[in-house]
Formats: C-alpha cells, structure tokens, sequence
C-alpha cells in the first residue's frame, strides 16, 4: 500500500516521498479480524517490501495458522521462533494478533494491556533542511498546536549546534525540542555540538542516536560528557540490546518501536526491564501510517514507563486509508473506545487493492 506524503521526509540517513507499508490480516474461525501494518525502513531494520512478505508467506503464516488465540504465549513463541532477524514482519503480525486478544474480550487494546491513559501527546518531525526551511517548518509545527518538535540534524557535523541554536531562537522559549541525530555524528562530534547546544542555551530535552548504531562505547562517552539526557534509538531493537545499554549506562533513555522489537510482545518486556531500572522510554515509529502507529499509541497508553511519544506518522501523511481507531488530532492522539486496535480498512478499499 503506498500512502502518499504531504511533504518529503528527510532524516541523515534517507529521503522518503510516501509510505510504501505492508498490511497483514489474521482471520479466526469465530469471524474475528485483525490488522497489522509493516514499515519497510531497510537503512534501519535491513527489512524490505519483499523481505517482510517473504518472511509472513514463507515462514510465519505456516508457522501460525490452525493455532488457538486462547494459547498466545505459544503463539508469539511460534512468531519469533518461525525465523530469525525480520522484525517489521513479525511486529506487523504481533499487532494482528493483539488486535484479535482483544477484540475477543471485547474492550480497547490499550486497555488490554491495562491502561486507562485517553490521549497520548506526540511530539511532531521537522526534517533535515536548510536551516531558514527548518525555522520555517517549526514554527508552522507551533501554528499547528505541537509544543514538542523532534529536529533532525546529523548531516552537517559540528554546524548541526548553529542550526538548532537558530530554531530555538525563532521559536522562543516555550516549545521542547529534541534533536535527533540519526547516528549521525562521531562520538566527538557529538560532545563538541551537544556542549555548543547547552552553551548557547539551547535548552534541549534529549539528543537522540547521536552515534552510529554498533558504537556503544561512542554512546557512552557521549552520555558521561554531557548533561543534556541522551536516548537511544537505533542501538536497541531487542530486549538484549536495551539490557547491554542499561547495564552500561550507555544511554540515559530508551526510544522503543514496534518495527524494531518485532512488536508488542517483546515491547513489553523492554518495558518491564526498564521500568525496574527507572529509565525513561520513548514510544517511536518509523514512517508509518495509521493502522501501526495506532497500535504503538495503545502501547504508549498502557505503560506509564512510556513518558514520550514520537508518534507523528500519520499527521505526516496526506492520505488515510483507515476508520476508526485512535483519533489523530495536531499533537494529541485520542484514543478509541472500539475492541482491539479499532481500526478497520475504509469499505470502498478492499484488501486486495490496500496491500502490494
Ligand atoms: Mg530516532
């Protein structure tokens, strides 16, 4: 399904005009169906339009279908043992499946998953630009109602600092910003911009991945050389990577999504670890639209550890395939009364038509 862009979005690492998702449908015998939705961000996961149909034709769906919703620990053990790595393609079945868990009990899956949080806040992407477009664009973002806008930097090394000391100015004091470097910088680099940046005044709430993925001693030389909170994106997909970076304070928070952990089963047990260690977690997305971004904010809903959200998908998008579901409103994501997800493909679209 490719759900076109309003605007295109640029970060360190890519240039994107639409969204190009995989959609999933799991049927039960009881006439239940649930949705889920794959991103294929190959720069980040490694996964692809036909990588993540591959791995749901040739490994997953084998591996799932005849199995009972009712034995769903077995089933997620059946999704991330069908084979190894494919994250998207797995979160876009977990999701699914979550969606059918609880339709069948009846109730919204954020409150499933025992939240009662109604609206979760997003912060809003300004992309890589020229700095005077990047202005331009945060202060349309404030027109819009956001008061947190998330700036991409990382392309331009030690001018990344001036770039972000311009917004600030033109936008004032009020709005938070987060910069997100996208693994743009060395380590020094990134202790020299991120010093520029508190030096200046910038007053910044978090750097994000400032280093590149692998480099966790990078990571860590840039947390214990700055104040400013440092997240990390890129360098967490599993529950393994999220221990490794507490255990070695390698970051001082964790930006979580659902194309990275393989959904929301493992989400949840980053959570769980990173509640325990009181560290801070981000609910993010990659460019996706509503129907996954959907279930990342019933996520984001349900555990308090969630303090961010990075959930700015579909404001994005210049298009909507879906009904119902969580609303997205500017910066406020309200969320459903309907069973599951909530989120239904429009009835003039059929599957067929939505899907590759
Ligand atoms: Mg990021």
């Amino acid at each position: 399904m490719a759900i076109p862009l309003k605007r295109p979005f640029k970060t360190a690492l890519r240039v994107a005009e639409a969204i190009e998702d995989i959609l999933v449908r799991v049927e039960t015998d009881a006439g239940l169906t649930g949705l889920g939705e794959a991103g294929p961000t190959a720069v980040i996961t490694g996964d692809t339009k036909q990588s993540i149909q591959g791995a749901i034709e040739d490994f997953i769906a084998p591996a799932l279908i005849g199995r009972e919703l009712e034995d769903f620990d077995g089933l997620m053990e059946a999704l991330h043992c069908a084979l190894l790595k494919n994250h998207s393609a797995k979160a876009a079945v977990d999701m699914a499946l979550y969606d059918l868990l609880a339709q069948s009990y009846g109730v919204p899956l954020y409150q499933w998953l025992g939240g009662r949080k109604k609206r979760v806040i997003t912060d809003i992407t300004i992309s890589l630009n020229e700095t005077p477009e990047m202005v331009a664009d945060s202060l349309d973002a404030l027109c819009d109602s956001f008061s947190i806008l998330k700036i991409k930097v990382g392309k331009d090394g030690l001018d990344d600092a001036k770039r972000v000391a311009e917004i600030r100015k033109a936008i004032g004091p009020g709005a938070e910003l987060r910069v997100d470097a996208n693994q743009g910088w060395t380590p020094k680099e990134s202790v020299r911009n991120i010093r520029a940046m508190e030096d200046m005044g910038c007053d910044i709430a978090l750097v994000e991945q400032p280093v590149p993925a692998h480099d966790l001693a990078g990571l860590r030389f840039v947390t214990a050389s700055v104040l400013t909170p440092i997240l990390a994106d890129e360098s967490i997909f599993s529950l393994l990577d999220a221990e490794e970076v507490i255990r070695t304070r390698a970051a001082d928070c964790i930006n979580i999504k659902l194309m990275k952990t393989g959904g929301i089963y493992q989400a949840l047990k980053i959570c769980g670890l990173a509640e325990s260690h009181g560290v801070a977690c981000m609910m993010g997305c990659m460019l996706e639209s509503r129907l996954s971004v959907s279930a990342a904010a019933h996520l984001a809903a349900a555990k308090g550890i969630i303090s961010m959200a990075d959930l700015d998908g579909p404001s994005l998008c210049a298009a909507d395939p879906y009904e119902g579901g969580p609303v997205f409103r500017g910066p406020d994501i309200f969320m459903p009364e309907e069973p599951g997800i909530g989120i239904k493909l429009k009835p003039d679209l059929s599957f067929k038509e939505a899907s590759f």
